[in-house]
């Protein structure tokens, strides 16, 4: 753990786990209750100084971050690999997007621009300023272990705000990596600070009362965000939360079925299934349906489960058992309803994967409204199809779930596409694009998918309060 710009390296630990192999890969410190507060404490001692500091010195330091993080992209994304999972490649990616964040906000700082507004009273003045909201809780999950990290860091240090960051307990040691980079590239002791813990909810609960913290930045899991948004309430704390997604991936019959499954198959394996903005009801129009499921199946059948180091591989394992579980529990929930199963639905345990936590890329269709998988967000490598048959009914459709995360349109019909994006209470909306994220453009749900949104100009609002000057003259 990283406090006050020191490493402190003694204490009690808790150790990481590859999960393709379960073999332990290191340990990190498990941080008391005691560090935490002086971790906030740090963080609440260099706020003055820090939101003092030009955008310039921010915007230079930030920068240099970038330069760092994208000189250790391979190292990086072998470690990432190792701890979290993913295919080398799919980790070199995301370091990319990583430092994508540290310079779009090191640019983006200069651009904090205030506000004159015209006055009805002749003698007075109106100024519209923009200030750091204060010190920053952050807690991030396992599943983009570096990325979710710059997200938030990036436009908190960005605005003028300092930070107490708690990394997920599955993959802290992506996060000490980036405080390494953070460290050497000159931040302040205090600025931002690591606390490492194997047991989420005692932070969670300092950074949810603790007086000095004015905000609370959360992604991870729709159910865990909402009692940390309600613990915040009492103080009225800013919060960000970038919750659960479920969702829908609409092929409409004049969109190309070939290349609709391919995207699908692209954008479903992603991380093994393991993103807020996975599909997980995949609606095609029934008159294209078979040929979409034939080139889908053989797109999956394709698909290699493996250790992410290896070159062949391009799926790698889930991060721990208990997904495997809740995997496999909607798989066979939806079979015993009527799914029909077309490939994979069980856990992978020859070919050395044993130790992993694999579980065989899956297609399901024939997926109605009374299935689990309909219903809860899957986290895990099921593509679930259902037919459709009109237009206005797939919208119906594709709407009703409390999550409003992502949603995708497949059509070559530029109506049909305004008509559907316009419809879709969701927050990220690919029109034939399975990828409709940068470091530029705002991301965030709808409903009980969160509130605010990261990366872009909106992003960086987050972490600042609008403050209005009047002045008679
Ligand atoms: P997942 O189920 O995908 O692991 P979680 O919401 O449990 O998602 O985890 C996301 C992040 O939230 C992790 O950093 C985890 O440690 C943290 N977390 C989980 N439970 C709590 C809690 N009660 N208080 C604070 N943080 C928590």
């Amino acid at each position: 753990m990283y406090i006050n710009g020191q490493w402190l390296e003694e204490g009690p630990t808790f150790e990481v786990y590859n999960p393709a192999t379960g073999v332990s890969i290191g340990s990190v410190i498990d941080v008391s209750n005691e560090q935490v507060l002086d971790a906030v404490a740090a963080a609440e001692a260099a706020f003055p100084a820090w939101s003092k500091t030009t955008a310039y010195e921010r915007s230079a330091i930030l920068t240099r971050c970038h330069t760092l993080m994208m000189e250790r992209q391979r190292t990086l994304a072998e470690l990432m690999t190792t701890e979290q999972g993913k295919p080398l490649k799919a980790a070199m990616n995301e370091v990319k997007y990583a430092a994508d964040f540290l310079l779009w906000f090191a640019e983006e700082a200069k651009r904090i621009y205030g506000e004159t507004i015209p006055s009805a009273r002749s003698d007075q003045r109106f100024l519209v300023h923009k200030q750091a909201v204060g010190v920053v809780a952050a807690i991030t999950p396992w599943n983009y272990p570096i990325s979710m990290l710059t997200r938030k860091l990036g436009p908190a240090l960005a605005a003028g705000c300092t930070a107490v960051l708690k990394p997920a307990e599955a993959t802290p040691l992506c996060a000490v990596a980036v405080f390494e980079i953070l460290h050497e590239a000159g931040l302040p002791a205090g600025v931002a600070n690591l606390v490492t813990v194997s047991d989420p909810k005692p932070v969670g609960e300092i950074f949810c009362t603790h007086r000095a913290i004015r905000k609370l930045t959360f992604t991870g899991s729709t159910a865990v965000g909402k009692s940390l948004a309600q613990a915040a309430a009492p103080q009225l704390k800013r919060v960000s939360m970038e919750l659960g997604g479920h969702a829908p991936f609409i092929v409409f019959d004049d969109a190309d079925p070939v290349h609709a499954a391919k995207g699908v198959s692209l954008v479903k394996f992603l991380n093994t299934g393991q993103a807020c903005i996975s599909p997980n009801r995949i609606f095609v129009q029934r008159k294209i349906l078979d040929s979409f499921l034939d080139t889908l199946q053989g797109r999956i059948e394709k698909l290699h489960a493996g250790d992410g180091m290896e070159p062949s591989t391009t799926i790698g394992p889930l991060i721990n058992h208990a997904a495997i579980e809740k995997i496999d529990r909607q798989v066979q929930d939806a079979v015993a309803q009527g799914a029909s199963l077309h490939s994979g639905g069980r856990r992978l345990t020859e070919d050395g994967l044993e130790e992993g936590c694999f579980y065989s890329p899956t297609l399901l269709s024939n997926v109605s409204s009374d299935m689990l998988i309909y219903r809860e967000e899957t986290f895990g490598p099921v593509a679930a199809v259902i037919a459709f048959d009109d237009d206005d009914d797939v919208v119906a459709m594709a709407n009703d779930t409390d999550y409003g995360l992502a949603a995708y349109v497949y059509t070559q019909n530029l109506s049909r596409a305004l008509r559907t994006f316009e419809a879709l209470n969701f927050g990220i909306i690919g029109i034939n694009d399975i990828n409709p994220t940068s470091a530029a453009a705002p991301f965030g749900g709808m409903k009980e998918s969160g509130l605010g949104r990261e990366g872009a100009r909106e992003g960086l609002e987050e972490y600042l309060e609008t403050k209005l000057g009047g002045l008679s003259i």
